[in-house]
């Protein structure tokens, strides 16, 4: 029968060095500490056993010394049992108590703690080693067979489990087989030997295996997030786009931001921010804001949709997101052409003049500095040309008033007609107008004036069978010598009295010496904003004999 030199059998130094081996190559795979100490740990106790069996056979000095196999056997079991409580910790450590790699490690040190059992224990009675083997070998093949079916069927945690437990039996069937070679482990036969080369194979493999289970657990959840967040954002109710944070380009947009921005899905990565937003100012600032702070909330941006070229106003909230790996800015968006549009008509109602639909006096005083500011900024003169119609009481009076509203209607029209789309044309009064001239000075103003005053007077309104016929006095003044609002306003309110003296329908520049030497003349203040219709009205008389010539300029 077996001998008690089995601990001196070549099996079982081979079987210490593969172990040492397998223990390496697996600190390759985890590099973690706490794994790396246990592993050592396993590996030195299987040196110890080594050393102690070799030095506890009969010829050896330990064996004199009445220690036997026995012994060994306990020191074995002992060693074991540490070194498996310490992998299963280090394990459940490492894995963040991952079910099926716990288990399968515990299983894998297991393995040298059944090996110490049978040394000990059952290695006396060969024919129930046979029994086990035949047992250990069947259960541990179809235990793999199960296993690869699971992975298969892609559940990774039950069959890891199952290929833990394959390697437990056909392990211990390795060590229910060296019992018939203890002796000679040169006799080991070829099947033996596959079967230690399998076990050590495997063992890698399941370790490759977790990894992989681990890595397609997190890759599965990654996938999952970012699929849930693609739904999220193709289910908003706003319009969301996510752009590129390093190039602005854009990166995907849901159905109703490529709605409201006319891209279609397939085109996304040839447009980028710069493309929607018009305002390049705009879109620098809110960039910078991002950047600064990786959000920002409610900013208005004028945006543009890219098929219809159409402009319109949008608010803007955004966030620095990573999404798919990509650093990216999720924006959402929110139509607000409606509240400018009403911003805009509660501006226009308090801007406008009712009857002529133009500005009113209101916004001219409101405009009209920043306008000068701007054009000295410029190296610019501007000029205003202020327009009174002549003797309109006379025309109200004959026609009725509501004619008469009609010729200032006509009139403000033609007033529009006469000047460029950035000058501004405003109701000044009952029946004048203002206008200020851009980048204007004295004697392109007077040309413009002379041209206005003709077109009105060219101009006519029809009254049943009756033409009506109008003019209008113009006073003209620029900026050249003083940039002063106030003053040029008065300036330009004498120069058109200067017209109606030298016989109305005329066009008269300010010229001081003029003005002074003009004996007496009724003032207005241009700001008396009382409705002129509600005024006490008397007539001025002016004289048709002033001769002051200022047409053909
Ligand atoms: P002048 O040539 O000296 O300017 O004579 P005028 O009659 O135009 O001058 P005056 O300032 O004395 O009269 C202005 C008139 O304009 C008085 C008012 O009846 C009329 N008027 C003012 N606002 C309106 C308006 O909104 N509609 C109508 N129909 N008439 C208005
Ligand atoms: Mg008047
Ligand atoms: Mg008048």
């Amino acid at each position: 029968m077996l001998s008690t030199n089995i601990f001196y059998s070549g099996y079982n130094i081979l079987f210490s060095i593969l172990s040492l081996f397998i223990g390496i190559g697996t600190v390759f795979l985890v590099k973690d500490s706490k794994v790396f100490r246990s592993l050592f740990l396993f590996q030195l106790g299987g040196l110890t056993l080594i050393l102690l069996t070799y030095l506890t056979v009969n010829d050896h000095v330990l064996y004199k010394f009445g220690l036997n196999y026995n012994f060994v056997a306990f020191v074995q079991i002992i060693i074991s049992l540490i070194i498996s409580v310490l992998w299963i910790n280090s394990a459940a450590d490492f894995h963040h108590n991952s079910f099926a790699n716990r288990e399968a490690l515990t299983v894998y040190m297991s393995f040298g703690l059944t090996a110490c059992i049978y040394y000990s224990f059952v290695e006396y009675n060969a024919e129930y080693a046979t029994y086990l083997r035949s047992i250990f070998t069947i259960t541990g093949i179809t235990l793999l067979f199960f296993s690869c079916l699971t992975k298969l069927w892609k559940n990774f945690n039950t069959g890891n489990l199952l290929f833990a437990l394959s390697l437990f039996m056909l392990g211990n069937k390795l060590v229910v087989s060296s019992f018939f070679y203890h002796y000679n482990w040169l006799n080991l036969n070829i099947f033996n030997w596959l079967w230690i080369y399998m076990f050590a194979v495997a063992v890698v493999f399941m370790k490759f295996d977790m990894y992989k289970t681990d890595l397609q657990k997190s890759w599965n959840s990654i996938d999952k997030l970012n699929l849930q967040l693609m739904n999220m954002i193709d289910t908003s109710p706003d319009p969301v786009i996510l752009l590129r944070r390093d190039t602005l380009k854009l990166y995907t947009l849901n159905s109703k931001a490529a709605i409201l921005l006319g891209v279609g899905k397939k085109e996304i990565r040839y447009h980028g921010f710069a493309d929607f937003f018009i305002d390049e100012g705009n879109r620098e600032h809110f960039i910078s804001i991002i950047e600064q702070n990786g959000e920002i909330k409610d900013f208005d941006l004028m945006a543009c949709n890219i098929i219809s070229g159409s402009p319109f106003w949008i608010s803007a909230s955004a966030k620095i997101l990573e999404y798919n790996n990509i650093e990216t800015i999720y924006i959402v968006l929110q139509d607000i052409a409606l509240r400018k549009e009403r911003e805009a008509s509660l501006h226009n109602i308090a801007d406008r003049d009712p009857l002529t639909s133009g500005w009113n006096i209101r916004y001219f005083e409101k405009v009209a500095a920043s306008r000068a500011q701007e054009c000295i900024k410029n190296g610019q003169n501007f000029s205003l040309l202020l327009i009174d119609a002549d003797k309109f009481k006379k025309i109200n009076e004959k026609y009725g008033h509501q004619l008469g509203d009609k010729v200032l209607i006509k009139m403000a029209e033609i007033c529009r007609n006469s000047v460029r789309e950035d000058d501004i044309v405003a109701r000044y009064g009952g029946e004048e107008f203002i206008i200020f001239l851009n980048n204007t000075n004295t004697h392109s103003a007077a040309r413009v004036a002379e041209r206005l005053r003709q077109s009105i007077e060219d101009d006519f309104i029809k009254s049943e069978n009756e033409t009506i016929k109008f003019t209008a006095s113009i006073g003209v003044v620029s900026s050249e010598k003083t940039a002063s609002i106030e003053l040029l306003l008065r300036q330009v309110d004498d120069a058109m009295y200067q017209a109606k003296r030298k016989g109305r329908n005329r066009v008269a520049v300010y010229n001081e010496q003029e003005i002074k030497a003009t004996p007496t003349k009724k003032k207005k203040s241009p700001k008396n904003s009382i409705h002129p219709v509600f005024q006490n009205e008397e007539s001025e008389e002016i004289s048709l004999l002033d001769n002051y010539e200022n047409r053909g300029l």
